[in-house]
């Protein structure tokens, strides 16, 4: 297997075959489906290491960043290519740690989003007509899931206060971007991954978002105090800045849900800068400046 950046879109077909070849090539590797969304397409899972404790990272909660799934799936083959040809991933030798504690990757949460990103849509099946009417045509900026619930949104961390927050600025229904649902936890992709979190022992996690090169690390008092530190060590080896949310970025996030039921750390990575969706030209930078934070993540 190669470890050069020469990905096509990230499309379910292309991710698959991503994930098909890992599990094809290394026997220590574990891959499988969580879950499905809406429009019936996997919500896929990788696994390698001890599962009694895990660290969970997952990417793609939103439709237009898409690069988030890329930039998970090439870390997986990074470290699976350190592991099995018994060499170090920026400077350190995972294989010991991983035997400690393991790592679960779900590259792509919200994949019909992503689909309806990259392909328009048509790809949201039953829900075409929703999709292009909330649209006008143009999806290349695509946030939400095939009915326009915004998944980081659905999350049931203060849902309540940030449905009247989205309903002050207009978003009364399903939209493109920050439509919290009906209720939380009301669609597929976000129990999908509340599920996992509650079935297994999930040291700490990390949502992959872009972007910005921001690194947010707080949700009120629950916050456990090792968060800020673990903070700091990402944004000194990434170069990213610490970053408090404010408004309609506040609740009804993964990360926040995370903190406030679980009471663990828990993190929200905006990786690159620039426009999204950011360009699969930018894969290749956003990765070497984050492989460190991502490694140190496991030892942490
Ligand atoms: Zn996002």
């Amino acid at each position: 297997m190669n470890l050069n950046f020469n990905y096509e879109l990230p499309t379910s077909n292309v991710r698959e075959k991503i994930i098909n070849e890992i599990a094809n090539e290394y026997s220590f590797v574990k891959c499988d489906t969580l879950s499905k969304s809406l429009c019936l397409r996997k919500i896929d899972y990788i696994k390698l290491g001890n599962m009694s404790e895990v660290i969970l990272f997952a990417g793609a909660f939103h439709g237009m960043e898409w690069l988030t799934s890329l930039l998970l799936l090439h870390f997986i083959k990074s470290i699976c290519y350190s592991i099995n040809y018994n060499k170090p991933i920026s400077d350190i030798h995972i294989s010991r740690f991983l035997k400690k504690r393991g790592l679960i990757v779900v590259p792509c949460v919200n994949p019909d989003g992503v689909e309806i990103s990259l392909t328009g849509s048509q790809s949201a099946k039953k829900y075409k007509d929703l999709v292009e009417l909330i649209s006008n045509g143009n999806t290349n900026d695509w946030q939400a899931n095939a009915r326009g619930v915004d998944i980081n949104h659905n999350f049931n961390a203060d849902w309540h206060n940030l449905h009247m927050l989205e309903q002050k600025s207009g978003i009364l229904g399903p939209s493109k971007t920050r439509y919290g649902g009906a209720f939380p936890e009301s669609e597929p992709e976000t129990r999908a991954i509340t599920k996992l979190c509650r079935s297994i022992n999930v040291k700490h996690a990390v949502a992959f978002h872009s972007q910005g090169e921001e690194i947010y690390w707080e949700y009120g008092i629950n916050t456990p105090k090792k968060s800020k530190l673990m903070a700091q060590i990402m944004a000194a080896s990434s170069g990213y800045t610490m970053s408090e949310p404010e408004g309609l970025a506040v609740g009804g996030g993964f990360k926040d849900w995370f903190i406030q039921k679980l009471k663990r750390p828990a993190f929200t990575i905006e990786i690159g800068s620039g426009k999204n969706p950011l360009p699969l030209s930018d894969l290749k930078d956003i990765y070497n400046k984050l492989e460190e934070t991502l490694v140190l993540n496991l030892i942490m």
